[in-house]
């Protein structure tokens, strides 16, 4: 649970259930999506998904959208990697194994965000333009929001090439000549500069790739593994 309240539903799976519909086996992923959410009383059929590149593009999600990505992949938001909404029981679902889902929170103007937030993601700062568009459009206050993290990989297991140290001036760990990047920190720091407060940030501190993880790895288990959902909704 990333945030217990009683105005909105939250969670993110594990393993070993499948929740994509275009990655690993796909066999039950259905199932899987209906039993896990039945769990928090999100309705799966109702689910706003999106056809995730690792952009900075955000969509805004209307009752009009409900469903879009829940039982096929072919009818999913293009080229998305962060969902937004304002309207109660619209949950929006992003799908990860190994980069760090952030939800976010707005509670007196209620608007609600599911990103997804890889390296590249985060390094064309989708949560601060998140922030941005739930300022402009629906008046948020950033000191009022509320920001968790899921499981993804952490600076334990990603080693990454030299070369990332012109991606990112902070957020790597220098280990034996190697470097490891660390995505919840460099995101804490984009949000604390959005203007959220320190307080407000819970990170469930988990990470995928660790050998006895019990969530999906693309590093650890290969490109043919499945994805964990993460969502939001408010009621
Ligand atoms: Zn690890």
């Amino acid at each position: 649970m990333i945030f217990a309240r009683k105005d909105l539903a939250c969670c993110f799976s594990a393993k070993p259930y499948n929740m994509s519909l275009c990655h690993g086996d796909t066999q039950h992923s259905l199932e899987n999506r209906k039993k896990f959410l039945g769990l928090s009383d999100i309705p799966h059929q109702d689910l706003v998904c999106a056809k995730q590149i690792h952009s900075n593009n955000i969509y805004k999600a209307e009752d009009t959208d409900k469903g879009r990505g829940a039982l096929s992949y072919e009818t999913a938001i293009c080229d998305t990697d962060a969902l937004i909404t304002g309207e109660r029981k619209l949950p929006l679902g992003i799908f990860t194994a190994d980069c760090l889902p952030v939800f976010i929170y707005e509670p007196q103007v209620r608007v609600a965000a599911m990103v997804h937030a890889g390296w590249r993601s985060t390094k064309k700062l989708i949560c601060q333009r998140v922030i941005k568009k739930m300022s402009d459009e629906f008046d948020a206050d950033p000191e009022r929001l509320l920001v968790g993290f899921g499981p993804a990989i952490r600076s334990c297991c990603y080693e990454v090439q030299d070369e990332f140290t012109r991606h990112f001036s902070y957020g790597l760990d220098k280990k034996d000549g190697k470097y490891y990047l660390d995505l919840a920190r460099i995101n804490i720091k984009q949000l604390l500069e959005s203007g959220v407060k320190q307080d407000s940030i819970y990170d469930s501190g988990i990470c995928t790739a660790c050998p006895e993880s019990a969530y999906f790895s693309f590093r650890r288990d290969g490109a043919g593994c499945g994805r964990m959902i993460s969502v939001i909704m408010l009621k």
